[in-house]
This record gives C-alpha cells, sequence and structure tokens, in this order.
C-alpha cells in the first residue's frame, strides 16, 4: 500500500469554512475583516497569484482592495501607499506582492508595513516573534505546512524534520515552527554535501528548493511525512513538485504520507492568509 495522500485542497476547504464563519461573526459586531493586497508591474504570475487572494477574500466574506500600480511607480509612492493603508482602520492586513520591479526596495517597503498588519509574517518584527515564541503572524506557507502535518495525526514532539531549503518567506520560519513544536530539526541547503544523508533517518522531510526531484525514493524512509512545497514545471509541462512524488510515494510505505503538487501546499496558503487576517482583525477588535 502506497503513501497517504494528504489533501491540501481538502484541508482548506474545511479551515476555509471555519475562518468564514468567525469573519461573519466580526462582520455582524460591524468589523469586518479587511486585506489589501499591492501589485505593481505587470509580472503576469503575480497577477494570477493577487486575483486568487482576491477571490479567496471575497468568498470569505472578507473585504477585500486591490491597489494595482505601473511598473514606473516610485518608492515614495509606494511608501505612501502602505503608510495609507496602516491608517485605514477597515484595512487589518497589507500584502505587498513580490517580486517588486528591481527599483524598488523590497525590504524598506515590508518594513513600512504595520507589525499589526503583516500577514505575510515577512517583516523583522514577524520574524523576531516567531524566533522568540512570542504570539504573532506566521508566514502562510510554512504555517500551512504545519497544518498539513498536524492533519496526519503524527505528533512532533521528540520526531527528527529536515528542512531543505533556507529562504526566509519558507525555509528558515518552516525550520523554527517545527522547533517550536518540539521537533529535533536539521536545515538543508545548496551547500549540503550529501541530503540523502540528512533525510533517510527523517520522519518529516519539508522541501521547498523550487528544484524537481530533489528528493527521490532512495532518501526517504517508510512511514515518513513528506511535505512537497515546490512548484516547478514538469518535461510535460505540468505542475510539479520538489519531490519525486510517484516513486517516493511507493518507498514510504508501509505507512507514510505526502502532499501532491498540485493540491497539497499551494490551497493552504492563501487559506492561511486569511487565517492570519481574521487574526489581526480580531486582535484589533
Ligand atoms: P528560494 O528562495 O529560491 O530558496 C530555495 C532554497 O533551496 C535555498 O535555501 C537553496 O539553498 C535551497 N536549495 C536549492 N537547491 C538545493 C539542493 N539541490 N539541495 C538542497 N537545497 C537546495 O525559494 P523559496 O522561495 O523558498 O521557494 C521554494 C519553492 O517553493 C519554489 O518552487 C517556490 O515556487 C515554492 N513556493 C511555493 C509556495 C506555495 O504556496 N506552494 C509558496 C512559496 C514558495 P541556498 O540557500 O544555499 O541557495
Amino acid at each position: 500500500m502506497s503513501a497517504t495522500l494528504i489533501d491540501g485542497k481538502a484541508l482548506s476547504e474545511r479551515l476555509r469554512g471555519e475562518i468564514a464563519a468567525r469573519a461573519a461573526a466580526l462582520t455582524a459586531a460591524g468589523r469586518q475583516p479587511g486585506l489589501a493586497v499591492i501589485l505593481v508591474g505587470d509580472d503576469a504570475a503575480s497577477a494570477v497569484y493577487v486575483r486568487n487572494k482576491v477571490k479567496a477574500c471575497a468568498d470569505g466574506g472578507f473585504h477585500s482592495v486591490l491597489e494595482q500600480y505601473p511598473a514606473s511607480l516610485t518608492q515614495a509612492e509606494l511608501l505612501a501607499r502602505v503608510a495609507a493603508l496602516n491608517a485605514d482602520p477597515r484595512i487589518h492586513g497589507i500584502l505587498v506582492q513580490m517580486p517588486l520591479p528591481p527599483h524598488l526596495d523590497a525590504l524598506q517597503v515590508i518594513e513600512a508595513i504595520a507589525p499589526a498588519k503583516d500577514v505575510d509574517g515577512f517583516s523583522v518584527h514577524s520574524a523576531g516573534q516567531l524566533l522568540t515564541g512570542l504570539p504573532g503572524l506566521r508566514p502562510a506557507t510554512p504555517f500551512g505546512c504545519m497544518k498539513l502535518i498536524e492533519s496526519t495525526g503524527v505528533a512532533l514532539r521528540g520526531k527528527h524534520a529536515v528542512v531543505v531549503g533556507r529562504s526566509n518567506t519558507v525555509g528558515k520560519p518552516m525550520a523554527l515552527l517545527l522547533l517550536q513544536a518540539n521537533a529535533t530539526v536539521t536545515v538543508c541547503h545548496s551547500g549540503t554535501p550529501d541530503l540523502g544523508l540528512h533525510t533517510r533517518p527523517a520522519d518529516i522531510v519539508v522541501v521547498a528548493t523550487g528544484r524537481r526531484r530533489t528528493l527521490t525514493a532512495d532518501m526517504v524512509k517508510p512511514g515518513a511525512v513528506i511535505i512537497d512545497v515546490g512548484i516547478n514545471r514538469g518535461d510535460d509541462g505540468k505542475l510539479c513538485g520538489d519531490v519525486d512524488f510517484g516513486p517516493v510515494r511507493e518507498a514510504l510505505s508501509p505507512g507514510g504520507f505526502i502532499t501532491p503538487v498540485p493540491g497539497g501546499v499551494g490551497p493552504m496558503t492563501i487559506t492561511m492568509l486569511l487565517a492570519n487576517t481574521l487574526q489581526a482583525a480580531e486582535a484589533a477588535a
């Protein structure tokens, strides 16, 4: 029997139902949760992501604002928009879609967002809260990965978790969340000479490299939980993750859990963005 699929779409739908119910309660009290998304330039992929986020907001009963600007927007103009949204009481979460055009300073923009409205959880303030174990807004993708792992029923305490990738938005916060859940955590990256040496004994492996077949069947043990964050295109043009899905799924048996791509981590990312916006709105109320 091959490993069990972790259905991110189903989990995401269930969580969105709960989020919508809490959002409706806030709205009834005159405090509808609100998310503002800023998109600068004409990156096609970013436009799709932003559309999906705004639609998810509408479906969840949130107030949402999409501000679209040409790539010629200046840093000062962008900072002025962030300041206006910081002061807007109808907006509880502000998201500036990355990547920004190269002439704009992304870090300065992220730092300009009021900490209470940093629903992407990318600011130094939010990262510090995560590092020190304080409550706060967690980056949506690793936060969603934690929910996916939780959904398997596998307890993290005392388990060996390996994170492959160390970006500020996925790998590092993922490692900190796993550590906070009392797993023993190893972080691997492009300088790790023998990745399999670390992943083979691991109980949980989260792969976020953006490279197809980073994790192959000879690099996992039966019964492990595999979370595939990657988004790539296969030779057939279809979407695929960083994990060699079919063979790895077989190698995990007996037992074991694995997320598919698409339908695993992806749907959870937007859901956790809504969860963060709701959390920010509840805190403001
Ligand atoms: P990133 O910033 O490019 O980071 C990639 C990380 O992987 C780096 O730390 C890099 O190491 C490491 N790496 C690269 N090749 C490796 C290898 N062969 N072995 C071990 N480590 C390796 O990417 P990211 O933003 O974290 O995103 C990773 C993937 O997740 C991408 O495909 C992205 O599209 C996807 N993603 C998906 C979602 C979603 O919602 N599903 C959300 C965010 C990201 P170094 O640090 O040494 O360079």
